[in-house]
């Protein structure tokens, strides 16, 4: 074949599409679909997937290209499809849908610079430009920048001196390390041992050691071994008696750990009736969902486990998702104890290196399971048994920019194409998935009971109101406070919860109600305690804390909310005896972190742990007997129609935290609205009556799973150019679509303006709209098309933030 489709890495609409190039000679036989590729675009050199081979094209005068950057494909032809699948689900641009897919490491760097054009001298320059030139002509654009002298080169490239290269880099080097092997045949090596005068004693003990370990060896094991130094091998490799070579090594996050090996458990009654049609489907590679239904601790866990050896010993291979909240050593520790070297991890604590290196074990067959988050979906399997994911209601399954895809779904189209199973687990579902079940699109698994059937925890709910009409004004009720301190009497464990989500710590005058907002966008600036600084989350201004109103010239300005470090603060006030972790983006940072807290945790070594949404997850602790959640209804109040879903999740969550082994449980739930449905039925942690209730006011609203949504948003620096586009849209979209769907809008968004662009929106709600999706294309086509005009467009197909 002497032609490549490539899809080049230039997103926009007018580039979104394959482009036709020639394969040179030397390439012909190397060049193949689902490898990138160097190719001319316009005046530069740019990265691209090639996706074809064809014979012929349209086109008379194809362009050549430059390079390949892969020696093998690094997406295969399922991939190559699952791309397609993406562009016409989530409605992204081509290269989008295969970057996503490949560690970051693989992106491409592109290194500018500036060259001399071919046939000028450095001679042709005017003298003080040349001396920022290298002997070669060449100058790393960076350095133009630095040096403030552009202007001096765009005329010199005017003039035809000069020209602009762009360099493509791979940012991450496989990491090498030197190994040593001998060179010639054993009994030559042992004929030029006994050969070695007889003070070459340290070379003699190096080739002695290749004459009883005839292999290779990482040179810095055999200086270690022979006690020798690394010139002493070299000698002998320049003697052509050994030979050095580099060899790949992979950086194992895990490397200095060792995992404890574990046996299936005995199925209990309840797991052995869930496991059967899983392990049904695997038997005869069946497509089916499941959705397996059971409280923490019920056993699902273990369930995946047994399914993926099944998949594991008919030679198949598995892909766990867990959200990365709960992607802690505790549950990869599950995983890799059951199934050791053969289960790669993939997470964001990695390096851009180690996820890499787990992606090539997973590319090379090294591996058999994947545990990972959201992207590890596009793991490059070839022969996949089964899909795992974990907690299917997170919402973190949903990449919020291009492309905006779900992993649910593309765990669902990935099985498709396999034939085989894929299991959702969760103790709250998401009601899109609990209503699938009840329709028997999913078929439905459940584990009703824990193990050995531990109680759940007794769930006491406080009203804050009352607490502050009988004057109490700390964040901790008297209860929660009697219990903190029977706990610390009693040396057991605590775990407070903070949710933070929608909760950020603001500036605001208690005079005159003034708030700190952020002049781009119509937000309020959240308040950083390590630099006393003020800082909005969409646009990143940052500010300093105002000494008085700037209003009202008070003095009574000061930050409202509570962040973890203030109840940290106020704990340590009331109960200085008590030893406390926090954790929170501030004492997690760093790589490691995380565990080490939980570990300390885990120790004995602190009664109370304190924290945001992250400790909600896996934690497994037999010395907690008591949780308490600061305040439950924060998230309530948030313009979004999952608000509370996923109040109760989440509180259902923290919840079983507590008691999960032999001591009793108990939790307490702090809110201001304790007659809320979710905050009440998350109190006696019944599932199916808030799947009843919300899926009734779902159905009112006209919401998922009712209805399917798309949302368009509009924006731009003039609030009237918003308005007009956003309108046309509308008009657009109703003559478009069927009476049947409800489309709402124009409206500004929720955040109304972001970075200084007014935001505007067009909320799509329908059941079926066999005309929808090239509705949608349309739009994006005619307005991503007219980048002059200013407008950005941007369509999220089943969005998960309506802000
Ligand atoms: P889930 O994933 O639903 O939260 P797990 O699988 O983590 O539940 O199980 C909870 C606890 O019960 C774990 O400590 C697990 O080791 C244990 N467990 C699970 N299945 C069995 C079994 N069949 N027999 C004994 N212990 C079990
Ligand atoms: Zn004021
Ligand atoms: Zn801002």
């Amino acid at each position: 074949m002497e032609i490549a489709s490539v899809i080049v890495d230039v997103p926009t609409k007018q580039t979104d599409r394959a482009f036709d190039y020639l394969i040179p000679d030397q390439w012909r036989e190397t060049i193949q679909p689902g490898m990138r590729v160097i190719v001319p675009f316009g005046p530069r050199n740019i990265q691209g997937f090639v996706v074809e081979l064809k014979k012929e094209s349209e086109l008379k005068q194809l362009r050549e290209i430059i390079e390949p950057m892969d020696l093998e494909p690094v997406l295969n032809k399922e991939l190559l499809a699952l791309g397609n699948w993406l562009m016409e689900t989530t409605l992204c641009f081509k290269i989008f849908a295969y970057q996503v897919m490949l560690p970051a490491a693989l992106k491409a760097k592109y290194e500018k610079m500036v060259k001399l054009a071919p046939g000028v001298g450095l001679d042709s320059l005017p003298s003080p430009l040349r001396a920022f030139f290298s002997k070669d002509g060449k100058l790393d654009w960076v350095d133009a920048l630095k040096n403030g002298i552009v202007s001096l080169l765009q005329k010199e490239t005017a003039k035809g001196h000069l020209e602009v290269n762009y360099i493509v880099k791979e940012k991450v080097k496989k990491k090498q390390r030197k190994y040593i092997r001998p060179h010639v045949p054993l009994a030559a090596l042992k004929e030029e041992m006994e050969r070695l005068p007889a003070n070459a004693e340290k070379q003699k003990q190096v080739l002695n050691y290749f004459v009883e370990h005839f292999t290779a060896v990482e040179l810095r094991l055999l200086v270690a071994e022979v006690n020798a130094t690394a010139s002493t091998v070299k000698a002998l490799v320049g003697k052509k008696l050994l030979a050095e070579e580099e060899m790949e090594v992979y950086r194992d996050p895990y490397e200095h750990r060792t995992f404890e090996r574990t046996k299936p458990l005995p199925l209990t009654k309840d797991q052995q009736i869930a496991i059967v049609p899983i392990l049904n489907a695997l038997e005869q590679n069946l497509h089916e969902v499941f959705l397996l239904y059971g409280v923490t601790g019920s056993g699902k866990t273990e369930i995946y486990l047994q399914s993926i050896q099944e998949v594991i010993e008919k030679g198949q291979e598995a892909i766990v998702l867990v959200p990365e909240i709960s992607l802690t050593p505790q549950m990869v520790n599950r995983f890799k104890g059951r199934f050791g070297d053969l289960v790669a991890v993939l997470h964001s604590g990695l390096s851009a290196g180690e996820k890499y290196d787990e992606w090539r074990k997973i590319q090379r067959k090294e591996v058999k399971v994947v545990v990972g988050a959201r992207s590890a979906i596009f793991a490059p399997f070839e022969n996949l048994g089964i899909i795992i994911i974990d907690e299917e209601h997170e919402t973190s399954y949903k990449q919020e920019e291009m492309p905006r895809y779900h992993a649910r779904d593309v765990a669902i189209e990935r099985a498709k194409t396999y034939s085989c199973p894929v299991i959702l687990g969760s103790a709250t579902p998401s009601l899109e998935s609990f209503a699938r079940a009840q329709k028997k699109v999913y078929h439905l698994l459940s584990l009703p009971s824990r193990m050995n059937n531990q109680p759940l925890p007794a769930v006491e709910i406080i009203d804050m109101r009352e607490e502050l009409r009988e004057g109490n004004r700390s964040m901790f009720s008297r209860k929660l406070f009697e219990m903190l301190k029977d706990r610390l009497e009693k040396q057991q464990q605590s775990v407070l919860f903070l949710n933070k989500r929608g909760h950020s710590s603001f500036v605001m005058c208690r005079d005159c109600g003034y708030v700190m907002n952020c002049p781009n966008c119509d937000i309020s600036l959240t308040y950083h305690r390590v630099n006393e600084q003020m800082k909005c989350h969409y646009c990143g201004y940052e500010s300093f804390v105002p000494k008085v109103c700037p209003e009202c010239s008070s003095e009574y300005i000061r930050y409202f909310g509570t962040g973890t470090q203030k109840v940290e603060d106020e704990l340590g006030k009331i109960l200085p005896e008590a030893r406390i972790i926090r954790m929170d983006v501030d004492t997690t940072g760093r790589k490691g972190s995380h565990e080490r807290l939980l570990r300390d945790f885990q120790d004995g070594k602190a009664d109370i742990l304190l924290g945001t949404q992250m400790i909600a997850k896996g934690l497994d602790f037999p010395n907690i007997t008591l949780v308490g959640v600061l305040s439950a209804d924060t998230m309530l109040h948030l313009p979004d129609f999952r608000a509370s879903e996923k109040t109760f999740q989440l509180l259902t969550q923290v919840s079983g935290r507590a008691g999960r082994h032999q001591l009793p449980g108990e939790v307490i739930i702090q809110t201001y609205t304790p007659e809320h449905y979710s905050v009440e039925l998350a109190g006696t942690q019944d599932y199916d009556l808030f799947y009843q209730q919300e899926m009734m006011i779902r159905k009112t609203h006209h919401y998922p799973p009712f209805y399917y949504l798309s949302l368009i948003t509009v924006s731009h620096d003039q609030l009237l150019a918003v308005v007009t586009a956003t309108e046309k849209i509308v008009n657009y979209v109703r003559l478009r679509l069927s009476d049947a769907a409800v489309i709402l809008g124009p409206a500004a968004s929720p955040i109304p303006r972001i970075n200084n662009r007014y935001r505007y929106q067009c909320l799509i709600k329908y059941k079926r709209e066999p005309n929808l999706t090239k509705t949608l294309k349309t739009i994006l086509d005619q307005y991503q098309k007219d980048t002059k005009s200013g407008l950005q467009v941007s369509i999220d197909v089943n969005p998960f933030i309506l802000m």
